[in-house]
């Protein structure tokens, strides 16, 4: 009894009572207050080995080679691509001057990302492709699954849960990874007047992704979900973690035609002198028209670098299929060529692909789907056999494409 009383931290001396929790070595105690010194000091290591290379390999990378590297991987898209690397340039220089920002008057602001442009135009694409660019971690989540906390849903907290796992649980690699919040335009105020009723999946969700989007220290369920109700939370602080949402916001030309016909009855000249490129008109976006699509102002605030794509036209599709550093057709040639088997594809059979690709509204996504539908027979057949050469033209094309499931899509699409 008596010998319990004058158990001490063998660090500081501080006896049991005056501790919260002393835990017990070999012939020693720690407690909770040189736990976490100690801890403050392992991650202060950390961050000054892996910071300084991780500096090194960020300062290297200027906006126009940022656009460079994206150019191999990603088919037009050009202003986007700008935007994109300006901001992200940004914000990992803003990110590198984290450790004096306290001896500095000038503080530079987040620059999160917004993207508009219809499903299959290489939103998720870009993101993912700067991501591999920088070596951060990158997660994708989408926002229809997200409600307010207390409903049937996911609380916004998961967002960074998935970037922890990314992240291999390593905290701070998280903390400068990039978050892609996919359908943000789901989660819009349905109208432009605030609901009567509660709206926990949309205006609901937006407040609660404000404090992560603006940067803050958020207590993050590592395991995701209610369904772990006992687990520890981990403590990440967003500050320096790059969002991009990204969305369709289908029906968003109409708020955009609607404000150019005004300005161009009204008093800006420029524009109506200006022709409006009527199919694009979401090259014209501006922020108030998000808001008038349902996003409110403050979340439009922290996603201050909006962008959009342009649609794939047949010229564009053409050139996915052929033209970047992974290119659908060039896995084909390679998969093939593990078999021993020589592929090549002609240009008439690569017209068709994109024709139906068209056809089927399945944008750049489906012309991976059609290539299956044309290509698994010989897949299936050629490997094992004498055969080692393929040839497809756009007869065979058809023929496979016929006998094939996929004009079932044309349905679902
Ligand atoms: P989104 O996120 O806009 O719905 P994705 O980025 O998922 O679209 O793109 C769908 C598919 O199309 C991906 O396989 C992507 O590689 C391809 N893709 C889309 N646009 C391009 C492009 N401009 N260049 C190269 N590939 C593209």
């Amino acid at each position: 009894m008596a010998k319990e009383e004058i158990l001490h931290c063998s660090f500081c001396g501080r006896k049991k009572p005056e501790t919260d929790l002393l835990i017990a070595g070999l012939d020693a105690h720690i407690c909770d207050k040189c736990i976490e010194q100690a801890h403050g000091i392992v991650l202060e290591e950390i961050t000054q080995k892996t910071g300084d290379s991780f500096s090194e390999e960020l300062t290297l990378k200027k906006p126009r080679e940022i656009k460079e590297f994206i150019d191999q991987y990603m088919i037009g898209q050009n202003q986007a691509k700008r935007v994109m690397s300006v901001a992200v340039y940004n914000h990992y220089k803003r990110l590198l001057q984290t450790p004096t920002v306290e001896n500095n008057d000038v503080e530079i602001e987040k620059s999160n990302i917004i993207l508009v442009g219809e499903t299959g135009t290489g939103k998720t694409l870009i993101a993912r492709t700067i991501a591999k660019m920088l070596n951060v971690p990158f997660a994708i989540v989408d926002a229809t699954v997200l409600t307010e906390a207390g409903y049937v849903g996911e609380d916004v907290e998961t967002i960074l849960t998935r970037l922890l796992q990314a992240a291999e649980y390593d905290v701070k690699k998280a903390e400068r990874g990039i978050v892609f919040i996919d359908e943000i335009d789901k989660i819009a105020r349905k109208g432009d007047n605030p609901s009567i009723t509660r709206d926990v999946s949309g205006e609901g969700v937006q407040q609660a992704l404000l404090k992560l989007l603006e940067g803050s220290v958020v207590n993050v369920p590592p395991k995701g979900g209610r369904k772990h109700p006992d687990q520890k939370f981990i403590e990440v602080d967003t500050r320096n973690i790059l969002f991009v949402a990204a969305g369709a916001f289908s029906g968003i030309d109409k708020v955009i035609s609607k404000r150019l016909n005004r300005q161009a009855v009204g008093y800006s000249a420029s524009i109506s002198e200006d022709k409006i490129d009527e199919e694009n008109l979401l090259q014209y976006i501006v922020p108030s028209d998000l808001k008038r699509f349902g996003l409110i102002p403050e979340i439009i605030g922290r996603l201050p670098a909006l962008t959009y794509m342009n649609p794939l036209d047949e010229h564009t599709l053409r050139a996915i299929l052929t033209e970047p550093k992974n290119a659908i057709i060039k896995q084909y040639k390679k998969l093939f060529a593990i078999d021993g088997i020589d592929f090549s594809i002609n240009e008439k059979a690569l017209q068709f692909i994109v024709e139906k690709a068209v056809e089927y509204k399945l944008g750049a996504r489906g012309l991976r789907s059609l290539c299956e539908a044309i290509l698994t027979d010989a897949m299936f057949e050629l490997p094992g056999s004498d055969i080692t050469e393929l040839k497809v033209t756009k007869k065979y094309a058809e023929d496979k494409l016929s006998k094939s499931t996929i004009k079932k899509l044309k349905a679902v699409s």
